[in-house]
């Protein structure tokens, strides 16, 4: 088990959509046992070999309004007709327990996140080597339709727009190397 932080890491990984995040964000809390992924609330439907209250909280956009007006989130955002949100609750409950916190979110919600000062952010912003691999991954992947695919890449050229907002930037040339660079950046932040 590696150390726990006097301050829990809170560890933002944002990219255009198919650039390979989820799978980066498993493997690191697979790797290194002191990170839990914040479990976001969807309106999204699930898909095949998704778990509700495992990879999403699957809501209806009524429920989801409704948490909204509660003020239950730190952030949230609308992403291909959808609402997405980090609900305060779940994120507590990891730091309460000392955990580090790894958030697989769009570029719209890292900025909100970055509004609370309180927040140990260090954000890393992935991207696919080219438009035209992520295109090939959104197509092999198999979770979208032909819509579906069509705005994720109309939606990369805004989304690579961002990516100076952020600490570091890191291309997914392949998974492994992308996953050591992390590692490598989360291995060097200081434990203040
Ligand atoms: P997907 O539908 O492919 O699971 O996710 C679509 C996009 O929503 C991804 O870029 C993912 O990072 C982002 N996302 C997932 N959960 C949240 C969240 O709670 N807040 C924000 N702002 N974005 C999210």
């Amino acid at each position: 088990m590696n150390n726990l932080r006097s301050k829990p890491l809170m560890l933002v990984l944002s990219s255009p959509s198919g650039a390979g995040k989820t799978t980066l964000s498993k493997k690191i809390q697979q790797s290194d046992s002191t990170f839990r992924i914040s479990v976001s609330h969807t309106t999204r439907k699930p898909r095949p070999n998704e778990v509700d209250g495992v990879d999403y909280h699957f809501v209806s956009k009524d429920e989801f309004k409704i948490l909204l007006k509660k003020d239950t989130f730190y952030e949230h955002s609308e992403i291909f007709g959808n609402y997405y949100g980090t609900s305060k609750t779940s994120v507590d409950e990891i730091v309460k327990k000392k955990f580090n916190v790894l958030f697989d979110i769009d570029w719209k919600g890292a900025k909100q996140l970055s509004d609370f000062d309180e927040l140990n952010l260090l954000k890393i912003f992935i991207l696919p080597p080219s438009k035209e691999e992520l295109e090939k991954r959104l197509i092999s992947r198999n979770q979208d339709g032909k819509d579906s695919i069509k705005k994720r890449l109309l939606a990369y050229s805004q989304d690579i727009k961002h990516a100076n907002e952020y600490d570091h930037v890191i291309t997914n040339d392949s998974v492994e190397n992308c996953f050591n660079k992390i590692l490598k950046i989360i291995k060097e932040y200081p434990n203040n």
